[in-house]
């Protein structure tokens, strides 16, 4: 069930409960000293304060402590979900968890009775969330369900994402980029120009001899703001198209560095990802990171995270 939901962040202390569950398992953490398990993640013992705690797999089976029907959404993110069995779910190990029960009729749930754990997998990068439903269930997990499948393709090839999808649109956050777009070369005349715009005509830009000599670089180098603006000649091919907004608007960048320089004569490409979407009162926000390289440099000589803003 992805969405734009509020999702853990793993801390260096509970990064192997979340991993875990990413990789099919529950652990917690039981006490070398004592013996006592203890959940949620500590550094210490809460039986007898020893620093002396163990990550063991559990099978996940337990009773249910307690729980509650919420039907007004605790957050506005969850009201897909309504009602939501908030539960307390006492471990064979004594541990007791805050989840959610999955699966189950609300006149089916009794507090004592036996659950088991069901892993549920949120989104395409694997992330998982721990649940749980009666020890009679087959229910043993829930799969991810790729919310881009079944949406329509435009004729280039591009998944058509409604604005108002928030499952898709939060399944074209990735960590892998665009393919690259087709190169440019940014030549000195093209720099010229630029410093003649803006204004910026320092030495190290616009005299190629002197730079020859003086400049680190051996040679004239662009602007970082020409290079940043170039990038609208450097198509990279997205692999989505948003519809069905009234207004798309530029906001800004949440990041804009010039970490690598462009020599006068070289040839750039870029390339994209998403890198986050987000709900705000604004509207739909899309972070766009857009890399732009010298051809052959692994270093980018831009990294802007552009903001998108629809509504
Ligand atoms: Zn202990």
């Amino acid at each position: 069930m992805a969405s734009l939901k509020p999702m853990p962040v793993m801390t260096e202390i509970s990064r192997p409960f979340w991993q875990g569950l990413n990789d099919g398992e529950i652990r917690i953490q039981q006490c070398n000293q004592c013996e006592g398990w203890v959940f949620f993640p500590r550094r210490h013992c809460s039986h007898c304060l020893a620093h002396d705690l163990a990550w063991r797999k559990v099978d996940g089976r337990g009773t249910l402590y307690s729980y509650t029907l919420t039907r007004i959404p605790t957050l506005p993110e969850f009201a897909d979900e309504m009602p939501q069995a908030l539960a307390v779910v006492e471990l064979e190990q004594g541990v007791r968890i805050n989840s959610t029960l999955v699966g189950l009729d609300e006149d089916e749930i009794r507090v004592g009775m036996a659950v088991k754990a069901v892993l549920d997998r949120v989104d395409a990068r694997g992330n998982t969330l721990l649940r749980f439903t009666g020890a009679d269930k087959a229910l043993e997990s829930l799969p991810y369900v790729d919310p881009l499948a079944e949406l329509p393709r435009n004729d280039k090839g591009q998944v058509q994402v409604p604005v108002t999808n928030p499952a898709a649109l939060q399944a074209l956050v990735s960590d892998e980029f665009t393919g690259w777009s087709a190169p440019i070369e940014v030549n000195q005349a093209l720099i010229d120009a630029f410093a003649e715009l803006s204004g910026d005509d320092y030495w190290i830009h616009t005299d190629p001899e002197r730079a020859a000599k003086e400049s680190p670089f051996g040679s004239t180098i662009a602007h970082g703001s020409l290079v940043q603006v170039l990038q609208s000649r450097l198509n990279f091919a997205l692999p989505f198209d948003i519809t069905g907004f009234s207004t798309m608007v530029n906001y800004g960048s949440d990041r804009l560095r010039f970490p690598a320089p462009v020599p006068a004569g070289s040839r750039i490409h870029a390339r994209a990802r998403v890198k986050s979407v987000q709900q705000s009162r604004k509207g739909t926000v899309l972070t766009l990171e857009v890399n732009i390289h010298v051809l052959g440099s692994e270093r980018p000589s831009v990294i802007n995270d552009l903001v998108i803003l629809y509504r």
